[in-house]
């Protein structure tokens, strides 16, 4: 854990003026700057829950540049809630394959059919009842809330704790301080337009009150800001120091039949990267089978071949690093030795854009059909 000597919490934060002069003038600045993102209402205008909400679920662990097409695509195909509701799973599996993290995806149909059926297609006021919600925390509900909303209500995520800390000169360090972040984030947030201050806080952590550099010269609220005054700003938040990933290894099977099929095989629908289709492998374990017994797994009897090099990808707990093994397959080749084949299928190359693949399923076949 990184220490912040000689800190000092509340520096004047105990007037409650403080609070409302500085909202005022994050506020001000909120309508002169605000970023124009393709989920936001128009000022003066009142904002769509659905956006809102698809928008919120999307941004989570996600860039707002990463989430802008996938957005643009999710409204232009399911422009409502019930029509989002309508669709299959796996058409939304497969809309959202890239952006990672696909509980979320799951969450999200299960969340948009609960409003359909439970909610007569209308997301709920209140944020206890939001929280009811497939998928919707904390943090989503006070965003719904508030933003689509108006209630007074607080969406904190990294971006607010990391002002907030500022603007406080909180020393307790991360994850540990996140009660604390959160109460004095409320304190901040006014009666009336708390769906523009969330907005603005969110805005403020993204383009001036940065991680590493934080635009002090030109922040609305520096005047009111304790870490500013201290010259601490950008040591702030304080974190616990970070494990290492631990690491995870696996062989891949990438199976090209002669007509241009790849075989997938659908995985379990609990757990990580659940109900979308990967690349058969060994399990992800901390040990590679013994040499003798790495084709022991393979869904199909071939003539597999190592694929030079080594695909690595960094999910949030774990980092897996695949050998991957490649074969030609003939058009009429069995899977009756396979214990998986309930769950295989063969998918052409030229569906694979289109099919829910994570990303790391793509950088195994990308790297298999590299040297074919
Ligand atoms: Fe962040 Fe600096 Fe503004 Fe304080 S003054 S909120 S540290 S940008």
């Amino acid at each position: 854990m990184r220490a912040v000597a000689g800190t000092q919490r509340d520096l004047g934060w105990r007037h409650p003026d403080r609070a409302v002069e500085a909202s005022r003038a994050l506020l001000a600045w909120y309508d002169r700057e605000r970023r124009d993102l393709p989920w936001r209402a128009k000022p003066g205008r009142s904002a769509d829950p659905y956006r809102v909400w698809l928008s919120e679920v999307m941004l989570q662990q996600t860039t707002v540049k990463a989430v802008i097409p996938y957005y643009a695509a999710f409204v232009w195909r399911w422009p409502t809630v019930e029509a989002l509701a309508a669709a299959s799973l796996d058409e939304v599996l497969a809309a959202w394959a890239g952006l990672g993290y696909y509980s979320r995806a799951r969450n999200l149909h299960a969340c948009a059919r609960a409003v359909v059926e439970s909610h007569a297609g209308s997301f709920p006021r209140s944020e206890q009842v939001l929280l009811s919600l497939p998928g919707v925390g904390p943090y989503t509900a006070a965003a719904i809330a508030a933003i689509a909303h108006g209630v007074r209500a607080t969406p904190v995520d990294g971006n607010v704790e990391r002002v907030v800390a500022r603007l406080f000169a909180l020393p307790l360090p991360l994850p540990g301080a996140k009660p604390e972040l959160k109460r004095l984030a409320e304190t901040l947030t006014p009666a009336k337009r708390a769906g523009d201050h969330a907005q603005a806080m969110m805005d403020l952590g993204a383009t001036i009150c940065t991680p590493k550099r934080p635009s002090c010269r030109v922040c609305p609220v520096a005047a009111f800001c304790t870490a500013h005054a201290q010259g601490i700003a950008a040591r702030l938040p304080v974190r616990e120091a970070k494990r290492e990933r631990p690491l995870r290894l696996a062989l891949a099977y990438v199976a090209l039949r002669e007509d241009g099929c790849v075989l997938l095989r659908r995985r379990p629908e609990n757990g990580l990267l659940g109900g979308m289709l990967e690349v058969p492998s060994t399990e992800w374990a901390q040990a590679l089978p013994q040499s003798e017994d790495r084709l022991r797994s393979a869904p199909v009897r071939a003539d597999w071949q190592l694929a030079p090099g080594i695909v690595s990808h960094a999910f949030t707990h774990f980092q897996l690093d695949a050998l991957v093994y490649r074969a030609v397959v003939p058009g009429r080749v069995s899977l009756t030795a396979c214990a998986d084949a309930p769950r295989c299928r063969w998918l052409p190359r030229g569906e694979l854009d289109r099919a829910a693949l994570p990303s790391v399923m793509r950088k195994l076949i990308a790297h298999a059909l590299r040297a074919l």
